[in-house]
């Protein structure tokens, strides 16, 4: 039964990622979200918040039944205890592709026997990011279309919470 990891910081989960969701659901058999911590990125949400939130924006999407993980640590490892066989990442129409290729390459290289494979995103998520939802709603702009209601909610809360009263 083929297994596949979906690893990535989900801060928060986009409609983009929920895209790449189905799209794998359709080639693995089961397929399990890991929200990984990443030295390199500094997050809006703690990785618990990140977590419910991918379990939540999944539920609103008729996804309730793909596990949602956190993880510390090598994302082959994650692979590795999940029993997947492969990784899956997203590619949009920017410059996803010299960063996946490095990492996929390098992942490849700590363990040749797990796979890394691509799903493209739909046209109207290929533009689509967390760090420009967090931009748009950070200046009280509406983010509607490109995140479902929780995440809006959580977001509205982080970056706009409502001034005390005097
Ligand atoms: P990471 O820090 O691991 O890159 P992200 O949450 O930013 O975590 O992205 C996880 C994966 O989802 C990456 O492969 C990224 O390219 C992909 N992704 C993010 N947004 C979209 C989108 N709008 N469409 C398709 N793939 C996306």
């Amino acid at each position: 039964m083929p297994k596949a990891i979906y690893p990535g910081s989900f801060d928060p989960i986009t409609y983009g990622h929920i895209d790449v969701v189905q799209r794998a659901r359709k080639i693995f058999d089961a397929l399990v979200v890991a929200v990984v911590t990443n030295p390199n990125k500094q997050t809006l949400f703690s990785l618990e918040e990140r977590k419910a939130l991918c379990e939540q924006a999944l539920r609103e999407a008729g996804l309730g039944d793909v596990p949602v993980v956190t993880w510390d640590g090598l994302v082959i490892e994650c692979a590795k205890r999940y029993g997947a066989i492969a990784i899956v990442r997203g590619l949009r129409a920017n410059s996803d592709f010299e960063r996946e290729f490095q990492m996929a390459l390098t992942n490849r290289d700590l363990n040749g026997e797990i796979e890394s494979v691509f799903f493209m995103t739909s046209g109207e998520y290929s533009f689509l990011s967390s760090s420009i939802v967090k931009e748009i709603k950070s200046f009280g702009g509406d983010v509607s279309r490109f995140v479902p209601r929780a995440v809006e909610e959580a977001l509205e809360g982080k970056l706009r919470p409502p001034k005390p009263k005097r």
